[in-house]
């Protein structure tokens, strides 16, 4: 088996979440909305499951909507802003750094009459003092996402939040990298709308959550998607209970672990720098000083083209760029806020350490470059 380094594109299952998941695949396959006793088991799970969630991230369970995922989540918000009929306020401020499933429907929002600014960043990171600059009374949501995908760097989101605030915005942060790896706090960062994806923190995929202060009446827009009840209307059609379930699960791992997963990532991709540093001296470690992800590391070792750099590399896998999403390195908005050198992004990799990573996958990981290396020399 190779060894998997990357964690930010997908983690595996948990043990104890496919556990967890296993009977609502069998013995309880009710529908959570049937009123008889198997629909009254899975509506029972997935309450507990948004229980566990709402523990994770520090909010109220009745502000957790289940959704297939933070693509859907993110897509729920801004779609239903079309649904406006007219609105003083048609301006979005965002950045540069958002995943595709912000960034690609507030390009709609663009087309059909919104004003969208986007927020300087300095070495992956938006700059708070012009922040206070770009959003104004004229704004109605501001979205910044909690942690980057692919160089992993940490957004200030209390800050935005209450700078967006004060000018009577919303503030949305699209956390789905962050959930499970930090220490995501809603509460403290004073949020109205979070998105999060079970399958980056060992849950399993085509699950996640909106999060919605103050629940669904703290919803400000038409809902987008219609068809039933379910959760409240925000997000209709049948819950995907095993997932959910699982979901739950993966959160109250995390809740368990968290702060010794931190631990033990930072001080990984720390020894990981460290040593390809040793070995590579002309590596280079993209916003290493900035606040990031404990497992993510962004990484350039310059003539050696990323491309090249993977397909010789089999023991290990590893991402050019962002691996969720299509994208060449090329075409990652991220990188290009970094640096605009293209030999240096075309070598970009993306390291993402899991819960399996180990000192020795580093020690493989410096041998095999080397003998890469030498091999094209
Ligand atoms: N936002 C970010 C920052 C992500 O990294 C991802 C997943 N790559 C998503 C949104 C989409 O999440 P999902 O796979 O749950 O749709």
């Amino acid at each position: 088996m190779p060894i998997y380094w990357d964690h930010n594109a997908t983690t595996p299952c948990a043990d104890e979440v496919i556990k967890a998941m296993q009977p609502f695949y069998s013995e309880k396959y009710g529908n959570p909305s049937s009123p008889h006793v198997a629909g009254k088991t899975a509506k029972i799970a997935i309450e507990e499951a948004r229980q566990k969630v709402a523990v994770l991230a520090n909010c109220l369970p009745e502000d957790i909507f289940f959704t297939s995922g933070a693509t859907e989540s993110n897509n729920i918000i801004f779609l239903s802003m079309l649904l406006v009929e007219c609105s003083k306020r048609k301006q979005i401020v965002t950045s540069h750094l958002e995943h595709k499933s912000v960034s690609e429907p507030i390009m709609i929002l663009a087309e059909k009459g919104f004003e969208v600014l986007y927020l300087p960043t300095k070495n992956g990171v938006v700059d708070i003092d012009e922040a206070a600059n770009i959003i104004t009374p004229k704004t109605a949501l501001v979205s910044v996402q909690a942690a980057n995908n692919e160089i992993g760097t940490l957004q200030p989101i209390k800050e935005l939040s209450e700078i967006s605030h004060k000018v009577g915005a919303y503030f949305h942060t699209d956390a789905a990298q962050a959930l499970g790896k930090i220490d995501v706090d809603l509460d403290w960062w004073g949020c109205d709308l979070a998105s999060f994806s079970s399958h980056k923190l060992y849950g399993p995929k085509g699950a996640g959550a909106l999060f919605v202060k103050r629940g669904r009446s703290g919803f400000p827009w038409p809902c987008v998607l219609r068809g039933g009840d379910q959760e409240q209307g925000l997000r209709p059609g049948t819950v995907n209970v095993p997932a959910v379930v699982g979901f739950g699960e993966a959160c109250a791992l995390a809740t368990r672990y968290l702060f010794d997963d931190i631990a033990k990532l930072s001080s990984l991709r720390d020894w990981l720098e460290k040593t390809l540093l040793d070995w590579f001296p002309w590596c280079i470690i993209h916003a290493q000083d900035a606040p990031r992800l404990p497992g993510t590391t962004s990484l350039a070792i310059p003539g050696l083209p990323a491309d090249l750099l993977i397909s010789n590399c089999r023991d290990f896998c590893i991402s050019s760029g962002a691996a969720c999403s299509h994208g060449t390195v090329g075409s990652s908005f991220t990188l290009q806020q970094i640096t605009s050198d293209t030999k240096i992004l075309d070598a970009t990799i993306r390291i993402s350490l899991g819960r399996s990573s180990t000192k020795e996958d580093v020690t493989k990981f410096v041998h095999s470059i080397s003998k890469i290396l030498k091999r094209l020399s």
